[in-house]
């Protein structure tokens, strides 16, 4: 299992104020930050990270919410990094996510879910190199 996974906390989650909070709770769950950063993302990149999702009904909502204010993109470790960062962010829709998770604590939607998580290890070191540089990654 990898050891990195890529997390977005979502505009939404950053308008309503939880940006500290969320980080703090990847920070509780024992995941090292090897890079954040705050950005705004462009249509383009908005559309470049959820090609996989270009077909999907919800596709053209996305990329108007993602664009739609700042985020925060972190490149996090941890043993079993993908799954654990899964695990702490809960199901994609808040109202199935598990107790103490972050979507179940901050999300508003399905659409509007305050955090994003990668979904294997091939796609984490994707989804890394499309906002950082090897040279932003802290290294230990
Ligand atoms: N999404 C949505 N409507 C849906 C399903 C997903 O707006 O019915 C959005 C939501 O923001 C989600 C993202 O599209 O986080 C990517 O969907 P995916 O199924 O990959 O969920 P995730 O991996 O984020 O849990
Ligand atoms: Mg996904």
């Amino acid at each position: 299992m990898g050891t990195k996974t890529f997390a977005i906390i979502k505009p939404d989650a950053v308008k309503n104020g939880y940006t500290g909070k969320i980080y703090d709770r990847i920070l509780q769950a024992g995941f090292n930050i090897l890079s954040a950063k705050l950005l705004k993302m462009t249509n383009e990149q908005a559309e470049g990270f959820y090609n996989v999702h270009r077909e999907r009904p919800f596709f053209n909502d996305l990329v108007e919410f993602m664009t739609s204010g700042p985020c925060m993109v972190l490149a996090l470790e941890k043993s079993n990094a993908v799954a654990a960062w899964r695990e702490t962010i809960g199901a994609t829709n808040p109202d199935e996510a598990k107790e103490n998770t972050i979507r179940k604590d901050f999300a508003s939607n399905v659409q509007e879910n305050a955090v994003h998580g990668s979904d294997s290890d091939e796609n984490a070191e994707k989804e890394i190199a499309f906002f950082f540089t090897d040279a932003e990654l802290l290294t230990n």
